[in-house]
This record gives structure tokens, sequence and C-alpha cells, in this order.
């Protein structure tokens, strides 16, 4: 046994008791690793444990007996001898534990650091005691600072990301929109394609018998009705024409052109059709590429935009028309239109009304016209469907009040491409003269597919079921340059004897003929020998140099 045992045993009970309860203080003194410190009704130090000494780095000795403000920065000395006074004073004996304050306590080496204390008070009467309890909370408080730190990084981090998500949906919402008006200019094509073509052969046909009637007719009154009426259809056509156009329909001649020297041509003109309230201005791009493209649609088409721009700035303004070599990736919303790759710009901009958004919804829709009575509505889906048939595209950016721009985008094409692709698909040779060629065909299904091909190719029709019905034709319209002829014609003669018969007859009228049949089965290479033969299936490409090349033959 120790002797601290032996001697309690020699005390009454309330002493035992209290002699534990001081050792046991002494090992909660010993122990714990927050500052425990007593004060003195002066605040002097008093007692001063083990970890206050590592949280202060005073030993105990040093500063027994001194005032408190020791551990306490300058600056908060006029605060806590308030706060103590103010405790002292309140009447609260004891207060409860765990009231805590935030403070500062200061080292013996100079340093702050922020802590967490509690102070209680003891001895209710006599000399009044005041315990502090001291936390250094600086570990704590870098963590917090660390955890609110990468709170906000998170924070920044899903901001970011929910920025990139909203702008990824509103890049696919514009897609779709263009999709969507893709599909409706599609439509629009179709519908408008279908109606011109057949609208056209109406007028053809109104044409053709109003000519023959102005043959037949001396008195000059209906001959004046006639050549009214004959006005009337040829505006008709022109109108049809410009339809096929949207509808891409229509043959064009595209050429390798440079866009630069084309804007340069009609520069002057359009000074001219704009009035001099408007002035125009050009850049153009050094170097601006080649492309490919019917250098009198492209014409029409600037001219078109211009005379657009001239009407919405009544008051006159600023034209400006601009070329640009641009690059369209993958990624541009403009790509879902045309695919991505190397265009030539050209790009005209007004000061004018510009558009609702209601009106630049419907701006490429044939017919669509806001200027009543003056209007085709014409104009800009004439250029849409030219753009869109010459491998192009066509934008419009426009805000009311503030200006239009119109930007018309045409394909680059190499200029070693463009000297090696003489023979590429995408120039067949179109009819020169718009020469008349009489197909003759005996499937009416067929017949009607083939004159569709050749007037493609920019020639004028007409068709016959059958040989004899070809030979009355032959002699009564003397436009006909060509027959085109399938060989087997049903029962009546073929079109190898009526070839013979317009060689006897019609010299001058070339013979081209087809056959689905390979030549030994259809009984000739006879006629091979004799007569140009197109065989069955053909591309576009095999009828355009067909014909172009029979025509031609026996010219030089
Ligand atoms: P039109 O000129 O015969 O009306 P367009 O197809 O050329 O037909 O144009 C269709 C419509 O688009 C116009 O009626 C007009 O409302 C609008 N528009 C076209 N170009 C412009 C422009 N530069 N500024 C303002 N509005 C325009
Ligand atoms: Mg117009």
């Amino acid at each position: 046994m120790s002797e601290e045992v032996r001697e309690e045993r020699g005390k009454g009970p309330v002493e035992a008791q209290s002699s534990q309860a001081e050792s046991t203080m002494a090992a909660i003194l010993a122990i714990a690793a927050d500052a425990i410190i007593a004060l003195d009704e002066q605040r002097r130090i008093t007692q001063f444990n083990y970890g206050a000494e590592q949280i202060f780095g005073y030993a105990k000795d040093e500063v027994i007996g001194r005032s408190v403000n020791v551990l306490i920065p300058d600056r908060f000395h006029s605060r806590h001898d308030e706060h103590v006074a103010s405790f002292a004073s309140s009447g609260v004996a004891a207060r409860r534990m765990g009231e805590r304050r935030e403070i500062f306590g200061l080292r013996k080496d100079g340093s702050e650091f922020p802590a967490e204390a509690s102070i209680t008070q003891l001895g209710e009467t006599g000399e009044r005691i005041f315990m502090v309890v001291v936390r250094d909370v600086t570990d704590r408080k870098r963590y917090e600072a660390l955890l609110s730190q990468s709170n906000a990084e998170l924070e920044a981090r899903v901001m970011e990301r929910t920025a990139a998500l909203e702008e990824e949906s509103q890049r696919r919402e514009e897609a779709r929109a263009a999709l969507i008006q893709a599909q409706r200019m599609e439509a629009f094509g179709q519908l408008t394609g279908g109606i011109a073509h057949d609208f056209n052969n109406l007028l053809a046909i109104v044409l053709g018998n109003l000519e023959l009637l102005e043959a037949r007719v001396s008195e000059e009154e209906a001959s004046d009705l006639i050549r009214r009426a004959v006005g009337a259809a040829q505006m008709g056509a022109r109108l049809t024409n410009r339809l096929l156009t949207f509808a891409r329909r229509r043959p064009l001649a595209p050429t390798l052109l440079n866009a630069n020297d084309l804007m340069l041509g009609i520069a002057e003109l359009l000074k001219r059709a704009l009035g001099e309230r408007t002035t125009l201005t050009t850049v153009l791009a050094r170097a601006l590429w080649q492309t490919r493209a019917d250098p009198s649609e492209l014409e029409n088409a600037v001219i078109n935009l211009a005379i657009n721009a001239r009407d919405a700035m009544p008051k006159g303004g600023k034209l400006l028309i601009e070329t640009e070599n641009v690059t369209i990736g993958t990624a541009d919303p403009i790509a879902q239109e045309c695919a991505a790759g190397d265009y030539i710009a050209i790009r005209v901009t007004d000061t004018g009304s510009g558009m609702s958004p209601q009106t630049l919804k419907r701006a490429f829709e044939p017919f669509f016209t806001t200027k009543e009575g003056r209007g085709t509505g014409l104009g800009l889906s004439t250029i849409y469907g030219f753009a869109r048939q010459s491998g192009g595209h066509v934008t419009i950016e426009s805000q009311l009040g503030h200006g239009t721009t119109v930007t018309l985008y045409l394909p680059r094409v190499d200029a070693s491409e463009a000297a090696a692709s003489g023979n590429s698909d995408d120039t067949v040779p179109l009819s020169e003269n718009c020469e008349t060629v009489l197909v003759v065909e005996d499937n009416a299904e067929l017949c009607e597919i083939v004159l569709r091909r050749i007037e493609a190719l920019g020639y004028v029709v007409l068709s016959a079921p059958n040989a004899s019905a070809a030979i009355a034709m032959l002699e009564k319209e003397p436009d006909i340059a060509l027959v085109f002829s399938d060989i087997v014609l049903g029962s009546g003669p073929s079109g190898y004897d009526l070839g013979l018969w317009v060689r006897a007859h019609k010299p001058e009228v070339k013979v081209l003929l087809t056959t689905g049949y390979a030549s030994d089965a259809a009984g000739g290479e006879k006629i091979e020998d004799e007569f140009e033969v197109l065989h069955k299936p053909y591309s576009r490409k095999d009828l355009a140099v067909a014909l172009h090349s029979t025509l031609n033959a026996g010219d030089g």
C-alpha cells in the first residue's frame, strides 16, 4: 500500500473525500489537452496546467503570479477586461461551462492563435477564483477554411458544368430548329417544283397555240390581243422558271468562277439601281477561293439582295457587300444544312428596317412577301434554291430596326481539282442553244421520265409514242434538232426504221437511239455502225454526253 493511502486512513471521511477530489482534479489538470488556467480576483495566474504550457509555450513557473494579459494579444486587453468585469459583477455564481467564446491567444514566441475559451467563477463567498479553459482551434479553423474552399470549388465546378449543359441543350435546340426549317423548305420545294413543272407545260401549250393562232390571224386588233396574251404567258413562264430554281429543278450552267470578279462586274449596275441616297461599299477578300456556280444566277441573286436592301431603306442608308473565305466546322449549326468544309461567303448587309422574327421565319418561302402589291415573294426563295442546287447555303440575320445581313455560301473549288474535274460527274454538258429534242418512246410513263431528264439538261422536248407519229411531227416542226428514239417501239416500225427515214428525208436532223438490250441481242452491231446508240440504263451524265456529242457530230 502506498503512503498516501495509509495517511488517508487516519483522516475523517470528509477530509478523505476532499483529498480524493483534489487528486482527481490534479489528474484532470495533468492530462487535459486544453489549457486550464486559474485566475485570482486580480486576474493573476494561479494555476497553469500542462495543456496550457503546451498551448502557450510558457513553463508554469514563468507565468504564475503574472496577469492573464500576457496570454492575450494587446488589442484584446480592454475587451477582455470588460468581459471579465461584467462576468464578475453579473451575480451569477457559477456559469455553465460550454458558453464558449472565440478569442485569440498569444504564445510566448509572440505568435497568435485562434482559440475557444470558457470561463467560470468559483467561490461565492470570500475570494473569487476564475477558471479559464482555452482550446487551440488553429487546426479546426484550417480545416474549416479548407472545407469551405473545397465547397466553393465544388460549387464553381457544378456551376460550370450546369452552364456547359445549358449551352449544349441550347445548341441542340438550335440544331433541331434548323433541321425543322430545312425539312419545311424541302417540302415547299417538292410542292412548288411539282406545280411549277406542270404549270410550265401548260404555259408552253398556251404559248404554242397562241403562236399558231397568230399566224392565222390577220386582223390588227386580234393580233394585238394575241400579243398581249403571249406577253402574259411569257411572264408566267418567267415566274415558273424562278419557282423551278427555288425547287432546284432548273438546269443551271455552273462554271468555275471568282466571285470577286463577278461582284466588281455588277457594282456599277448596283450603284445605279440603289440611287444616290444609298452608299454601296464592297469589301472583297484577298485570295478569294474559286467556286463553281451559274454566273448569271449568282448575279441575279446579288442584284435581288441589293433590291431587297433598297426596299428596306426607303430613306437611304448603307449597303455593304463582302466576300470571304469561310470554313464550316461540323459543330456549326449551319453544318446541319450544308456539309462541313470550305466555302466562299458573299455577304450583303443593309442598314434598313430589318425583319420581325415572324417575317424572318418565312422569308425564304416562295410567294412570301410583306410588300403588298409590289413584291412577288420570289426573290429570297429563288436565291435559296440556287444556293442549295449549287451545293451551298444561304442564311439571314436580321433584327427589326437594325438592318439585315444575308450570307450566301458557295462551295470552294480547288484550282487543281477544277482543272482535273473536266470529266467529273457534276460537269455534264448542257444544251448550248436550247435545241429541240423529239423523244420517241411507246411507254408513256417512261417517256415522261425521259422528257424530264432531257428537259433538265436545258433542251426543249417534244414526244411521240411511235415512229409514224414521230414522222408526222418531224414534218410539221422545223425546229427539231435531234430524234431520240427507243429501238423497240411496239408493233410498228422500229426506232432503227425511223432513223433511216430521218436520214433519207431530214438529213439535218440528228439521230440518237437507245435500247435496253445488249447490242447483239437487239439484232444489231449493224445498228451501232450506223447510228449513235445509248444503252439503258444510263446516267444523267451519259445522257448529257450522248445528246451533246450527237448534236455536235459532223459539224466540223
Ligand atoms: P419580295 O422582295 O418580292 O417581297 P423576297 O423573297 O425578296 O420577296 O423577300 C421576302 C420578304 O422578306 C420581303 O417581303 C421582306 O419582308 C423580307 N425581306 C427580304 N429582304 C429584306 C431586307 N434586306 N430587309 C428587310 N426585309 C427583307
Ligand atoms: Mg425581293
